[in-house]
């Protein structure tokens, strides 16, 4: 049983997966690597000149598993309540998490599919998104949903922050108290 599961590893999946990790959270990834930020060509990130989308995708996905996140290409085909948790059903296998989000960019299917209200975007050429609180909790306990799929700005920067966002609001709600990940610049002896 993983602590949290996460549906897509785009900037928002990724960077979701990377806080939950590095939280110590047992942490599964499952993307079917159809991110449209591999299209991209990037130079409104903050803090990076400029990058190729495939690159981004590919750095976070590395930035992930380095903290311990474990990742699996597959397509999710379904995700239901089960125990204390949800099982995930992929094309070959089963998993079981306590909560789950959803980053899939600009699909909501398999939320739709799950029972998950969705709405009409408004970000363009984007159909549906997700109905989510402030926090990025979906209609039903357990399941978030963040970035695109969450209906914020298709920038990959919001996206992923998006993400961040609702990881830390995941992990404080395990933890039972907000949690802060801060690490110190090591100062020169
Ligand atoms: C042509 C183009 C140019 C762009 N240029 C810029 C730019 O210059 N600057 C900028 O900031 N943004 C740009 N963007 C937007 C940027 O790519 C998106 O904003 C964004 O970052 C989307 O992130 P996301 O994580 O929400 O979705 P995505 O990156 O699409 O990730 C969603 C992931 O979920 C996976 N997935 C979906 N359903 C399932 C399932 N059932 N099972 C398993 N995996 C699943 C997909 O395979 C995908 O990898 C551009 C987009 C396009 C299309």
């Amino acid at each position: 049983m993983y602590d949290i599961a996460i549906i897509g590893a785009g900037p928002a999946g990724a960077s979701a997966a990377i806080f939950a990790a590095k939280a110590g959270k047992q942490t599964l990834v499952i993307d079917n690597n159809k991110s449209i930020t591999k299209m991209a060509w990037i130079k409104n990130h903050y803090g990076i000149m400029d990058i190729a989308g495939p690159e981004l995708v590919d750095i976070g996905k590395k930035q992930a598993s380095a903290l311990g996140a474990v990742i699996v290409e597959s397509t999710v085909q379904n995700v239901t309540k089960s125990g204390n948790g949800f099982r995930i059903d992929t094309e070959g296998q089963a998993y079981e998490a306590n909560q789950v989000i959803l980053a899939t960019g600009a699909t909501v299917d398999l939320a739709e599919k799950a029972g998950i209200h969705t709405k009409d975007a408004t970000e363009p050429r984007i159909k549906r998104v997700i109905e989510v609180d402030a926090a990025g909790r979906t209609n039903i306990a357990g399941i978030w949903a963040a970035g695109t799929a969450a209906g914020v700005s298709v920038h990959t920067i919001i996206t992923a922050g998006d993400g961040a966002k609702t990881a830390i609001n995941v992990i404080s709600e395990l933890n039972g108290e907000r949690y802060v990940d801060h690490d110190m610049l090591k100062r020169p002896e």
